[in-house]
């Protein structure tokens, strides 16, 4: 019995496409105990005939004659309702695969640092809303956390082999997305379906709006910013629009230490499941010479302002990045159902922000009183803006 026990938080969702789709090919090295989702129950039974796990949560209650149904006969267990998520985390395995999208993700990621797991963490807004208590239960529990997002996956493989002590920046590399070469004045007519169309990565629709915003970096620096013995004045983006270097470790010495690969999640999905050791993957393997050209710019804190906020968020500390990520929450669904323009989703942002307390949460309760106050806030901004127009 050499293999891995894996729960899969999110399993019906991109990162949960890509993480099966290695399992599937190497079915000798895993074994899947969980698998959850929130609404796609064709697909969760479907997967859950597929993989035959123990038990299989979904978080929409309405759903939960459908799976029972679904799953009648197999033997497998299941149950509905944000406690069905915290479940599935709670069950032993060697691994959990956190992601969920959005701050939804953030119970059952706690539930698993708490019972001491190893957390495959895509997941980043559980980082960005609660990153100092979500690190203190990792430390506690002595949870571990391999990284996923590409840009802090690709810094732990460099702090994994060189020393933490000497680094001086950390530079996270960002694509631009599909606006970079747009004027700004046109990003009121962005459409949804132009904002999805990621140039270079196939990924969920929130985290696609993200990057397009250019708020997912923003993200990510508050994610390095918990990942990584660094100080927020410690972290660079820089724009590299082929997505080839995932990101940069910069040491005192001068030295400057990359990971490279084609954009393709499953390459730091893998350097997660196999950890510590490697596994073979589909992924194209990175013809430099075939690419030729590798660029990089600044990037621009005008035009692509959700960036601006969210590292002026890191910096001001407190309940800012919790409010940050709630607002973009409400304000990336709102954009995404057609009733707000692309730009003003950061405006929703900014004034949410600029309404909020920003005293910091004392505990995880405090964090879901502040994630729900910023939602209403972020909720009432858009219902004003709408009627005024
Ligand atoms: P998707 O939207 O593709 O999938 C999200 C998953 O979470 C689905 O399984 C979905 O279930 C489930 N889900 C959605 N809402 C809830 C909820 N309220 N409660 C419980 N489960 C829910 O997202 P991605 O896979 O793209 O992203 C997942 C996470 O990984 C995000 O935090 C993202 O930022 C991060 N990430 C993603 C990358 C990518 O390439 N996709 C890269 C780096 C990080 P259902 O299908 O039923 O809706
Ligand atoms: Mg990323």
């Amino acid at each position: 019995m050499n293999y891995k026990t894996i729960s899969i938080l999110g399993a019906t969702g991109s990162i949960g496409h890509s993480t099966l789709d290695l399992i599937r090919r190497n079915p000798d090295m895993f074994k899947v105990t969980a698998l959850t989702a929130h609404s796609s129950v064709k697909k969760l039974v479907a997967l859950a005939k597929e993989f035959m796990p123990d038990f299989v949560a979904i978080s929409d209650p309405s759903c939960f004659t459908a799976l029972k149904d679904g799953l009648n006969g197999t033997g497998i267990k299941c149950g509905a309702g944000e406690s069905a998520l915290v479940d599935a985390a709670e069950i032993p395995s060697d691994m959990v695969m956190a992601a969920i999208v959005g701050a939804a993700g953030l119970m059952p990621t706690l539930a698993a640092a708490r019972r001491g797991a190893t957390i495959a963490l895509a997941n980043k807004e559980c980082l960005v809303c609660a990153g100092d208590l979500m690190m203190e239960e990792v430390h506690k529990h002595h949870a571990r956390i391999l990284p996923v997002d590409s840009e802090h996956n690709a810094i732990f493989q460099v702090l994994e082999t060189h020393a933490e002590k000497a680094i001086r920046r950390i530079v996270l590399t960002a694509s631009g997305g599909p606006f970079l070469g747009l004027c700004q004045s046109r990003f009121n007519a962005i459409t949804p379906a132009e904002a999805v169309a990621h140039p270079n990565w196939d990924m969920g629709a929130k985290i696609s709006v993200d990057s397009a915003t250019m708020m997912n970096k923003g993200l990510e620096v508050i994610e390095a910013f918990h990942l990584f013995p660094i100080e927020a004045t410690q972290i660079d983006v820089l724009v590299h629009p082929q997505s080839v270097i995932h990101s940069m470790v910069d040491y005192v010495d001068g030295s400057t230490l990359a990971q490279l690969g084609s954009p393709d999640m499953r390459i730091p999905i893998a350097s997660c499941l196999a950890w510590p050791e490697r596994m073979p993957t589909p992924a194209t393997p990175l013809d430099l010479a075939q690419i030729g050209t590798l660029t990089f710019e600044q990037p621009d804190y005008e035009k692509f302002r959700c960036l601006k906020l969210a590292r002026d968020a890191l910096l001001t500390g407190g309940a800012a990045p919790a409010v940050l990520n709630a607002a973009n929450e409400v304000a990336v669904e709102a954009f995404l159902k057609e009733n707000i323009n692309f730009d003003a989703i950061p405006a929703v942002v900014e004034q949410t922000l600029a309404k909020s307390d920003m005293k910091a949460p004392q505990s995880l309760a405090n964090v879901f009183e502040i994630d729900q106050e910023a939602r209403r806030t972020a909720q009432a901004l858009i219902v004003s803006m709408n009627d005024m127009e």
